[in-house]
């Protein structure tokens, strides 16, 4: 049987047998897991093949329950872990990726994730996940309507809403709307290019609060369960 070779991003690793680790790796092709034997052995140098966070491209069986043959570790993006926000940031990102259910985009998820690693690198993680978390409700299916209103088509938008997944025009105000500032950056993030644009002009937004507002929108629209939101931003 051949061997195949692919290129993913560790999501996390669990304790498999005594020495051994089973490893789930997100590519753009999904979620992908397999055995790293021997890996809680130091001598065999397999750590940063089941590290959280490090992209790396591994060699492993082709079979139901692959083994791990070889590996190249690509990036191990220490400027996240060395910082501890960042961190607690990124693993929030990689908790929503792995309640990815298995039929999302997930080439444009993994050169999306891929991205917002490497802009980590300037920009701090709430900003980061924020903007993720807005960008992600595409691929999952609840992308809010921005451009007009969702309930009368009207262009002239005045209010966010997250029950209606969406813009307001001035004659459909609802009580618990957000006004047309909160519309005006949340429209701005979900169009913003983040592999052209400079990130610049969103970071002076008020991150708190559209953190806040996409988790909310995230417990009304998308079909999965996400903890510890609100530690984040204490
Ligand atoms: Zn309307």
């Amino acid at each position: 049987m051949e061997n195949i070779c692919l290129e993913g991003i560790v999501v996390s690793s669990l304790i498999y047998k005594e020495k051994s680790k089973i490893v789930y790796i997100y590519t753009k092709d999904g979620m992908v897991s397999f055995r790293a034997l021997g890996s809680l052995n130091e001598k065999k140098g397999m750590l940063p093949l089941t590290t959280t966070m490090n992209r790396v491209s591994v060699i492993m069986t082709d079979k139901a329950f692959p083994r791990a043959i070889d590996y190249t570790l690509y990036d191990s993006y220490e400027y996240i872990k060395d910082d501890l926000k960042k961190t607690l940031f990124m693993q929030y990102i990689l908790e929503i990726i792995s309640k990815l259910p298995e039929d999302s985009p997930h080439e444009r998820i993994y050169s999306l994730l891929k991205r917002v690693l490497e802009l980590f690198k300037d920009y701090d993680g709430l900003m980061l996940t924020t903007l993720f978390m807005i960008k992600m409700t595409y691929s999952f299916g609840v992308a809010p309507i921005l451009k007009k209103c969702v309930i009368c088509n009207n262009p002239n938008t005045m209010y966010f809403s997250i029950r209606d997944g969406g813009a307001l025009c001035g004659n459909h105000h609802k009580r618990e709307v957000f006004n047309k500032d909160i519309l005006d950056k949340i429209k701005e993030i979900y169009f913003i290019d983040i592999y052209n644009d400079s990130l610049d002009k969103i970071k002076g937004y008020d991150m708190i609060e559209l953190f806040r507002i996409v988790n909310l929108y995230y417990s009304s629209h998308v079909d999965i369960y996400l903890k510890g939101a609100s530690s984040l931003i204490f």
